[in-house]
């Protein structure tokens, strides 16, 4: 029995905006925790708090309860740790793609000869190295995302979270672009918590899915996913036999709340 480690706790993490018109509680008491290596996927009804608890895990926003904690260190405020990628690519058009990708070291100020190295061998393993020197409207949107991500990963953070990352794009870029991003993850061993209402994209690249409650959300189920050694890819998985038991599984306990 491996034991791995723990990297991520959620710990009764309650979420209240006040809003103009009263209060809007988002979450409800969740709790949960996430080992080293690991991906995760929370799904979710539209506007039930998705995008607050990843806010709040990142440490862009404040809790009205309870702590996050990243390797034993309780969060706060924005940290290092954490890279955040979101469903627009915020890409900049005025900068090469080499200058997007460096832009997040810049900022760090953690550009050096080590971390630049880092960065192009990430461009190369993952065939974008030739792109370099194009502008971001050059490229398609696929690739685009495979940008962005590789300039998250370039800071080499702990932690990664991805809030609808590829919802914005087409069917089969995001079926193209989700075999890219899990080949990606899995080398790099990044632990990903991932959010989406989109069942079967969280079922193709989860080891495990937290299923909210509309809002406010609270944990409704948490899922083990488990395919056989011969489908790991997210494409394997979709064709798997499998794949639709966990999804009929997935869809009633969200139907019950929509
Ligand atoms: P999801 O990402 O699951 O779609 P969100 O976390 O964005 O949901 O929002 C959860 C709920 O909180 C929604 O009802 C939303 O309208 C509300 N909400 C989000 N941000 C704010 C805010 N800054 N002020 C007031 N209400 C907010
Ligand atoms: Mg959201």
């Amino acid at each position: 029995m491996i034991h791995l480690k723990t990297i991520l706790r959620v710990e009764n993490i309650c979420k209240t905006y006040q809003a103009q018109n009263g209060e809007i509680e988002a979450i409800r008491d969740i709790s949960f925790t996430v080992d080293e290596g690991e991906y995760i996927s929370i799904v979710g009804p539209s506007g039930s708090g998705k995008s607050t608890l990843l806010s709040i895990i990142a440490g862009l926003l404040e809790p009205s309860g309870g702590k996050i904690y990243i390797n034993d260190m309780p969060v706060q405020g924005v940290t290092q740790d954490i890279g955040y990628m979101l469903q627009s690519d915020n890409l900049l058009e005025w900068r090469s793609i080499w200058k997007n990708v460096l832009l997040g070291l810049e900022i760090r100020k953690m550009l050096n000869s080590e971390t630049i190295e880092y960065a192009k061998s990430l461009l190369k393993n993952y065939g974008l190295y030739e792109f370099k020197d194009k502008h971001p409207s050059q490229l398609s949107g696929g690739m685009r995302q495979r940008v962005a991500l590789i300039r998250t990963l370039a800071v080499k953070p702990d932690i990664l979270l991805l809030d609808e990352a590829f919802s914005a794009l087409d069917y089969q870029t995001r079926l193209k672009l989700t075999d890219d991003v899990y080949r990606i993850l899995k080398k790099e061993n990044k632990t990903t918590l991932m959010v989406t209402h989109d069942i079967a994209e969280s079922i193709c690249m989860a080891d495990r899915i937290i299923v909210l409650t509309k809002r406010p959300a609270k944990i409704k189920s948490m899922h083990t996913i488990d395919f056989p050694e011969d489908a790991k890819t997210p494409l394997q998985r979709r064709n798997h036999p499998d794949f639709r038991h966990y999804f009929n599984t997935i869809w009633k306990e969200l139907d019950v709340h929509v």
